[in-house]
């Protein structure tokens, strides 16, 4: 019955989606005022291109985003890691859904973490529903957490959390 399990799993999504923090959208707006390097801002030119990890929708053609560096797992453990990520250059609301983005649906890839921030799985998934994949993640007492990143680009795109 792989079919009603993969429904119960669909209507039952334990896990809390965490955007990126206000705070840090909204430094990365002050920084790129400042003119700091690191920081650019650009207009978006195609649909699917500059995911805001802030409002967990994709910019629109004519958009403003900023792009600049994010540590997903901060300095100072073997997995840290500072990638490029996007967020609307304008003030955007922060995704709150209890569910899973839509606009996220396809083309991400999933990683585990442990409560020491270490990579203790992944998964790709293969015709499954984010959701199904994201749960057997958590099925492992170890995970604490899973990035979703673009399964193309490695870009971080949002973490979940255990409720
Ligand atoms: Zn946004």
């Amino acid at each position: 019955m792989p079919w009603a399990g993969f429904s119960s799993r669909m209507t039952q999504f334990k896990f809390r989606i965490v955007p990126l923090p206000t705070e840090v959208a909204d430094a990365a707006r002050k920084a790129v005022s400042e003119g700091r390097p690191d920081h650019r801002m650009q207009v978006v030119d195609s649909p699917n291109t500059a995911p805001c990890r802030h409002c967990l929708e994709w910019a629109k053609p004519g958009e403003r985003v900023i792009l600049f560096p994010y540590e997903a797992i901060p300095t100072g453990k073997p997995y840290s890691e500072s990638g490029p990520i996007f967020v609307h250059a304008e003030p955007c609301v922060r995704y709150s859904a209890e569910s899973y983005p839509e606009a996220f649906r396809e083309g991400r890839v999933f990683r585990a973490y442990d409560s020491g921030e270490n990579i203790i799985d992944a998964c790709l998934p293969n015709g499954e529903e984010p959701e199904e994949v994201i749960a057997k993640l958590f099925d492992n007492p170890e995970t604490m957490a899973v990035h979703a990143r673009s399964a193309t680009r490695g870009c971080y795109t949002f973490k979940v959390e255990r409720i």
